[in-house]
């Protein structure tokens, strides 16, 4: 059995708190920063690892919630956090394994992750049941729609079982990829396309605004 990832997580001692992620080959991704930092203050560790955004935003969001869980004041909230800690660490658990073996394939289409035009970097790993590819722009794991003829890159599936796909026009989460790509600049438009996914960037998203929350309350508290 092939081992995963790790994630070590370390409170806020002096400084912030940080996360440090192991890929199965040992490559390194470091995070840290203050509890107010919407994105890790400081990104460290081996290029697979700190370029892919996903992997970042996901190790930063578990980072955060492991905090803000310790600190909670009640246990309600601590478990809350816990939960949500829970999420994004198997984002993290679900990519770093594939960075260990990109390829040097590129398909070039649209991503449903990002709704970008973008490079799909392959995987080129055994054992994937599906080819699969991770998204330069957003870092998400992608694979080819299902559709036929479709050349559009769908969101891959996380857990045990990964189904084939339907890329995100012929899935209807978004009307076209075209009219999409003018809406990336919104924030609030991304929280409502991305609500159907199961996992993706729109939780990083929305940790932020939970990180927001935790530090106000925090703040108004002194
Ligand atoms: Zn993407
Ligand atoms: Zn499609």
């Amino acid at each position: 059995m092939a081992q995963g990832a790790t994630l070590k997580f370390s409170s806020a001692v002096r400084g912030g708190p940080s996360c440090e992620v192991r890929s199965p080959l040992g490559y390194r991704l470091t995070v840290s920063g203050s509890t107010n930092d919407i994105q890790p203050k400081v990104v460290d560790g081996d290029s697979s690892m700190t370029g892919n955004l996903a992997l970042v935003e996901n190790a930063w969001a578990f980072t955060l919630h492991k905090e803000f869980g310790r600190l909670a004041p009640t246990p309600e909230e601590q478990k809350s956090h816990r939960k949500q800690a829970e999420v994004h660490k198997e984002v993290v658990e679900n990519i770093a394994p594939l960075l260990d073996s990109l390829g040097d394939e590129v398909l070039s289409d649209w991503c449903s992750g990002c709704f970008t035009y973008s490079d799909h970097v392959k995987v080129e790993q055994e054992g994937l049941k599906l080819p699969t590819y991770i998204c330069e722009t957003c870092g998400t794991p992608t694979i080819p729609c299902v559709a036929p003829g479709c050349a559009y890159m769908a969101v891959r599936g996380s857990g045990s079982i990964r189904l084939p796909s339907y890329c995100a026009e012929h899935s209807h989460k978004i009307p076209s990829f075209e009219r999409a790509a003018d809406k990336v600049a919104r924030l609030e438009d991304y929280a409502t396309l991305y609500e159907y996914d199961e996992r993706n960037l729109a939780r990083a998203t929305r940790v932020v605004a939970v990180a927001g929350i935790g530090a106000g309350v925090r703040a108004a508290r002194r």
